[in-house]
């Protein structure tokens, strides 16, 4: 790509978007097709091991950028890119909101050198918020979208909303109004399904997606009142 470098009116090669290594797929864990029932299957268990394996994979990061380019709601099935189907969908309401994961530093957060720090604050932290902020404690200069990731790939489930307190007694539907509306708003205003919003929070189950709908009907509710 040749571009025109302002500071010195020359022009100049810029190599910095090469292309993804075209052979990658060739030096993926699973190319062999063994345990291939476990990458496409409907049990938690099976799904798991999957991503367990993805977590050893070499071309993760370029296998997970593929998949995000093929995925959509036909062909979105299994495990890929060291995500299920939720964890991609997820990812994609994120980038709605603008939140793009660096990915090379997801991989760097899973290495040897941060794997077991990101598995202990994981179970320390109560959101993604209090573990951005730990690692960044730690020296690290991370964002958000991408600690979920490399949570995901750690094998947690890297939720948007914050664990309960222990003396907090509101159910998940009562959290969802009183500190989530607005994203569950901004999300619905971009397009997201209402199914989609509640897997990007962390719940992907049918009861979640209800508990959305009451969000988005009441604001509706609320818009036409105002409105008469
Ligand atoms: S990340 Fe997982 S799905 Fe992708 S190539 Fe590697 S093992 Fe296969």
């Amino acid at each position: 790509m040749t571009i025109l470098n302002a500071g010195t009116r020359r022009h100049t090669t810029w190599a910095a978007s090469a292309p993804a290594t075209p052979d990658w797929k060739t030096r993926s864990i699973c190319r062999t097709g063994e345990m291939s029932d476990d990458f496409f299957s409907t049990s938690t268990a099976a799904t798991k091991r999957a991503r367990a394996l993805c977590l050893g994979c070499p071309v993760i990061v370029e296998c997970l950028n593929n998949q995000r380019q093929v995925d959509d709601t036909i062909y979105r099935w299994g495990v890929g890119g060291g995500l299920d189907p939720d964890q991609r969908r997820a990812l994609e309401l994120e980038e709605l909101l603008g939140h793009v994961p660096n990915l090379g530093m997801a991989r760097v957060l899973v290495s040897p050198r941060w794997l077991y720090q990101l598995k202990s604050l994981r179970s320390r932290c109560r959101s993604l918020e209090d573990l951005v902020a730990a690692l960044r404690e730690d020296g690290l200069i991370v964002d958000e979208v991408t600690v979920r990731v490399a949570v995901w790939w750690s094998g947690g489930e890297g939720a948007r909303m914050a664990r309960l307190a222990p003396d907090d007694r509101r159910s998940w539907r009562q959290q969802l109004r009183d500190d989530y509306t607005g994203v569950v708003l901004a999300l619905h205003e971009l397009g997201a399904r209402r199914a989609d919003i509640a897997a990007y929070l962390g719940n992907p189950g049918t009861n979640a997606a209800k508990g959305v709908s009451e969000i988005v009907n009441a604001a509706a509710k609320a818009g036409m009142e105002l409105a008469a």
